[in-house]
């Protein structure tokens, strides 16, 4: 068993230490965890997804699957890059998008599926059922030793509704140990995100990487709790020992 899952920040609009890559609006993650590849969302346009992995050296070509957690643009807009680079790739697409992202990606040489329910890819490594935000949204998630591990877009439904989901599921092995994503939290007014922010101390978080639209206040809020966070950009590297 490796000792870590590793999350290479492919596309996140915080501007990390490397000058040579496009720091845009939207997420993608490149993440490798029991010896899967795994793409988790794919920014807004090809352009950005193609020369960002170039430059850092992220072999898109070895890819076992790609997941889009919900519809926006920020996170669905590089299927015709995704489909030139990985040709015939298993591409979780988010509910009742088949009409649009699901064509998009077929006619762009992709295997699009859409997520209905629970779906365990390998062992440890699963997909939430679609949860509404709205949009529909659905999350990446692994099992360690030391707990759950969410990987998250946006988080639009909410943390509650998430940890519900995950409660039903994983009856025996609740504790949740790490929260890597979007929080959808930029705008929002600072007494709601200190209630975000408190619910997931309540929780039991031990390592919160707020990405994409988490916000300044949220970051601010968590360096004052006993959850380690970890300020990452694109072009950075996130081991997480298990
Ligand atoms: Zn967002
Ligand atoms: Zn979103």
């Amino acid at each position: 068993m490796p000792n870590s899952i590793r999350a290479r920040i492919i596309i996140d609009s915080r501007q990390g230490r490397r000058s040579d890559l496009h720091s845009v609006h939207g997420l993608s993650l490149f993440i490798e965890a029991y010896d899967r590849y795994i793409l988790f969302d794919l920014g807004p346009a090809d352009k950005y997804l193609i020369e960002n992995s170039e430059r850092l050296g992220i072999p898109l070509d070895l890819l076992d699957t790609a997941v889009i957690s919900h519809s926006h643009s920020s996170h669905a807009g590089a299927l015709g890059g995704l489909g030139w680079v990985s040709p015939y790739l298993d591409t979780y697409i988010p509910y009742d998008t088949m009409q649009h992202l699901g064509i998009v990606a077929k006619k762009n040489g992709l295997r699009p599926i859409e997520v209905l329910d629970w779906k365990e890819l390998w062992p440890y490594i699963y997909v939430t059922p679609p949860i509404y935000g709205p949009p529909w949204e659905h999350f990446l998630i692994i099992r360690t030793n030391k707990g759950l591990l969410v990987f998250s877009g946006c988080t639009h439904p909410g943390i509650d509704k998430v940890v519900s989901v995950l409660k039903e599921k994983f009856t025996e092995q609740t504790k949740l140990y790490g929260w890597i994503g979007g929080f959808h939290l930029s705008n929002a007014p600072r007494s709601v995100v200190a209630e975000t922010v408190d619910k997931l101390e309540a929780l039991g978080l031990e390592l919160v990487v707020p990405l994409h639209c988490s916000g300044r206040v949220m970051s601010e809020l968590l360096s004052s709790t006993s959850i380690r966070v970890v300020e990452a950009g694109v072009g950075d590297t996130i081991d997480i020992p298990i």
